[in-house]
């Protein structure tokens, strides 16, 4: 997966390149401030130990404090945590919330362990990021294989590290434990939006088009969920495992309940069908919601979708991007897509801060509000530019960091 690091840096570069950014500020936004790699040792049920790899990268901290996931993957390297943070970084500056950019990552079989080895690995690994993070500084959230359990565990350890509680140190946290309404369905919900106003603007009904979800976790989940209640038709879903494919439509809510209670999609009422097959189905929308690469220069000339909608991060190659574009196929980026999750974290942080909790309707209004607005941004850069809908969203956000980075330093 190291060439995911240099997917990351040629976009920027050619973004730079178009935006004409002084050598220095280039030089200075393609590498991130700060790489932490540490050691994580922790005890297994046997009573063995076990040391695993542990990464956070802090991109930019130019528009505030650093802000990204967490992911625990056996697939994890330091290129891709890298490129993750980069990726934050563009990502809050799309959707103008006041964070930089951050990611990390423990090189971890995560599903693999008990739910008691799951703790102590999780605790372990906020042991290490103790003094890196804060509310004020660099700000963790859940992202591939963690979730709400994992944000509280890390928000307990950091809160006994400084002597009183401390919710705004990280989001994605259980309601119950100072959590934000709205946080764990905001990135599903925000690709919803964003497609929706991508319809709305090119005066095409949302409704009856037909959905294609490569990958069934949360992201994928969620976005099934809404885009069905706004009247889409899911025609396949998938995870790691393989696919299921109904052309008359897939009951969204029992595919979820039967993934939940087998851990795999496969065995659901459809037909079933590989990873690659699905990217080929022909369809209106394919969401790839899985991990980095999945559509490259291989399956980009058969991918079957009018429109893809990126839910994971970094999910098509540049190689792929070429031939997309070329094919005619429209897609919504990554840092626009799937903005929605930083963008409800960013609400739990400031409601962690102001000790004042907003209903779900204001979560959802306000979520809606920024991925139209941010939508609608990006599309019209694109269209003054005459750029596709990736290179606008890159214009916009790699500008806004530059401009704040500029104000840094003379030479600059
Ligand atoms: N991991 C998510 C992402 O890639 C959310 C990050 C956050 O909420 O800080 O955008």
């Amino acid at each position: 997966m190291t060439d995911v690091w240099h997917h990351a840096q040629e976009q920027f570069f050619a973004v730079a390149d178009r935006l004409k950014l002084s050598p220095a500020i280039k030089a200075f936004l393609s590498e991130p401030e700060v790489v932490h790699n540490f050691t994580v040792p922790f005890t297994m049920d046997d009573g063995s130990t076990r040391i695993v790899s542990g990464i956070r990268a802090q991109h930019s901290f130019a528009r505030g404090p650093a802000k990204g996931g967490i992911r625990f993957h056996p697939g994890v390297t330091i290129e891709e945590v890298k490129a993750l943070s980069m990726w934050m970084t563009w990502k809050c500056a799309v959707v103008n919330v006041p964070y930089g950019g951050s990611k990390g990552g423990m090189i971890i079989d995560y599903k693999a362990l008990t739910r008691r080895e799951q703790e102590r690995a999780t605790r372990a690994y906020a042991r290490r990021l103790l003094p890196y993070i804060g509310p004020d500084l660099d700000i963790p959230a859940p992202d591939v294989n963690t979730g709400p359990r994992e944000m509280a565990w890390i928000c307990d350890e950091y809160s006994h590290y400084v002597g009183h509680p401390e919710p705004a140190v990280i989001t994605g946290k259980p309601v119950e434990y100072g959590g934000s309404l709205g946080r764990t369905d905001a990135t599903g919900r925000g690709v919803a939006f964003a497609v929706q106003r991508y319809f709305e603007i090119k005066g095409e009904p949302l409704e009856r088009k037909r959905v294609v979800i490569h990958g069934f976790g949360n992201v994928g989940q969620w976005a099934a969920r809404v885009l069905s209640k706004m009247g889409a038709i899911i025609v396949a879903v998938s995870d790691s495992a393989g696919g299921i494919h109904a052309e008359e439509g897939l009951n969204v809510e029992a595919a979820i309940e039967h993934k939940e209670s087998t851990g795999r999609v496969s065995g659901f009422a459809g037909t079933e069908m590989s990873n690659e097959e699905l990217l080929e189905l022909e369809c209106d929308i394919l969401v790839p919601a899985a991990l980095e690469g999945a559509i490259h220069a291989k399956n980009a000339r058969k991918v079957g979708a009018k429109l893809i909608a990126e839910g994971a991060n970094g999910p098509t190659t540049p190689e792929a991007d070429a031939i997309l574009e070329k094919r005619g196929i429209a897609l919504i980026p990554d840092v626009l897509a799937n903005a929605g999750g930083v963008t409800v974290s960013y609400f739990e942080w400031v409601q962690n801060r102001q000790r004042m909790y907003w209903t779900i309707h204001d979560v959802h209004q306000r979520l809606r509000d920024i991925m139209r607005g941010a939508t609608d941004d990006v599309c019209r850069i694109a269209n003054e530019e005459k750029v596709n809908w990736r290179v606008a969203a890159y214009l916009l956000g790699v500008e806004r960091v530059a401009a704040a980075v500029r104000m840094t330093r003379a030479d600059f």
